[in-house]
């Protein structure tokens, strides 16, 4: 895994209507998806009218402790993780997000990016309405109040202005409500305990909580639990999905099913895919990228015959390198992480899989460590094509220009990192190993093709660094 800075997922999202102890039952959810955002951690609860909320900076672990969930007492809540893809990572911008408004409180948690929103929140300003925060979570939360009708009828002509990546989870003092934009870009899952509803980003959080997975959120879906059980109404949608395949490929956890499909076994066929596209003649190993090329290494064992182990030992109590801010230390980081094991590695010509390359310095450094713990020969596949482009949906692969693979050849990207041969999966083999069709994945990241066109405009800051009339002020 090249987990530079550039490679970060968007954020993870959970709901729950129904349960005796809600804060407690969220604060294991987020627990469960904090791979998917590691800066900022947030919950709000409501009994039926009254309403609390707590959020800070860092690990849901080190943001919830046990007297401030003993204090969160209700049925109902909405909780979130994370990773800014839109707006800076500072409190303000932390979710949810709660708006009180004369007589109503509406919480949103969202994952996810609205590409027209400097087009909205212009045309809101300009109606009156103030912003706290530079993020595109706060926009919708803003969209729904200043609508009429409803909440049901709100929401639908809210999403029919939204363009971009939307999975949310909603508050209302006695309803929780969950819905994914009409291409269903990131994921979203309903799921049963007891006689409590809940809504997660993948099935992991269900399982963490011992819930029973019922289905998908389906995408322009918008989903309805309260006192009158679980309903549903279907927002604007397309004619074909465009669920985000990187999803498969690296973000969810491996124990997870997203879009209705279990991830591991899908990684396990990329690498079976890459076995058969790219096998290394002679070799006597193939060894993961731990953690998350695990399973496509695993793949590319069983369809070569070349024995599997685990060369590359990780330190599970360091945190993911790109939480460290200069590069300095997050080389220092990188080394720390992960541990060659000499002894197998010594003489052997050796198959490396990793998930993906984005920015190349890591794998830069972690082909010197395995040649100075002995390998001979070290050829890498990838199990995924070269990432090209950059996302605009809710993955801070953010500029071209920290891409490699935007501006190298393979052949120039091999002898950066330093590799013997390097070898990507095919954008065919890549769609061959999923187990949905082609016309219901985005795949923008490698081939270019975006679903939904991005505004000039667009940047992850465009809200925090627009041009102000101070003319206006008095
Ligand atoms: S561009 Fe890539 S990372 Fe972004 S949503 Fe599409 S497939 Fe996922």
């Amino acid at each position: 895994m090249d987990d530079s800075p550039s490679k970060r997922e968007a954020c993870g999202i959970f709901g729950i209507y129904g349960a005796e102890d809600p804060a407690r039952l969220i604060y294991l959810g987020l627990y469960a998806l904090q791979h998917r955002g590691q800066e900022s951690a947030g919950i709000v609860v409501s009994d039926g009218s009254n309403v609390a909320s707590h959020k800070g900076m860092g690990l849901a672990l080190d943001v919830f402790k046990e007297g401030i969930l003993a204090e969160m007492k209700g049925k109902l809540g909405i909780g979130h993780v994370r990773y800014s893809t839109t707006g800076s990572s500072m409190l303000r911008n932390a979710q949810p997000f709660l708006v009180e408004q004369i007589d109503r409180i509406f919480a949103l948690a969202h994952n996810g990016n609205i590409v027209n929103i400097s087009e909205l929140r212009r045309k809101l300003e300009s109606r009156g309405a103030i912003f706290q925060t530079s993020t595109d979570s706060e926009l919708i939360a803003h969209l729904v109040l200043h609508k009429k009708g409803p909440l049901e009828e709100r929401l639908v002509k809210v999403f029919e202005e939204l363009r971009g990546a939307w999975s949310v989870v909603m508050l209302t003092p006695d309803s929780v409500l969950a819905a994914r934009d009409p291409f269903g870009f990131r994921p979203l899952c309903i799921g049963r305990k007891g006689d409590a509803i809940i809504f997660a980003s993948e099935t992991c959080a269900l399982d963490i909580i011992d819930a029973e997975y019922i289905r998908d959120v389906e995408p322009g879906e918008i989903v309805i639990a309260d006192h009158n059980g679980l309903r549903s109404v279907q927002g604007p949608r397309k004619s074909h999905a465009a669920m985000c395949i990187f999803e498969y490929i690296y973000f969810s956890r491996p124990d997870s099913m997203i879009f209705g499909h279990g991830v591991y076994n899908v990684r396990k066929h990329l690498g079976l895919q890459l076995a058969l596209e790219s096998p290394v003649d002679g070799a006597d190993l193939v060894v993961p990228m731990p953690a998350s090329g695990n399973y496509a290494a695993l793949g590319f064992s069983q369809g070569s015959g070349v024995p599997f182990e685990y060369g590359v030992i990780r330190n599970h109590y360091v945190g993911r390198t790109f939480i460290q801010p200069s590069s300095a230390v997050r080389n220092l980081g990188v080394r720390l992480k992960l541990n060659p094991v000499r002894e197998i590695l010594r003489d052997k010509k050796v198959v490396v899989v990793d998930d993906s390359i984005v920015r190349g310095t890591t794998s830069k450094l972690r082909t010197r460590t395995l040649r100075e713990a002995g390998a001979r020969e070290i050829h890498m596949r990838i199990s995924c094509p070269p990432i090209r482009y950059p996302c605009f949906y809710g993955v801070d692969f953010s500029s071209k220009g920290e891409l490699i693979a935007c501006s190298n050849t393979v052949e120039q990207i091999c002898d950066f990192i330093g590799a013997d041969s390097l070898a990507f999966l095919t954008l065919e083999g890549m769609f061959r190993a999923m187990p949905l069709a082609e016309k219901d994945f985005c795949s923008a990241c490698f081939t270019g093709k975006y679903p939904v066109k991005i505004a000039d405009e667009y940047t992850k800051t465009c809200l925090e660094c627009r041009p102000m009339d101070l003319s206006r002020w008095p």
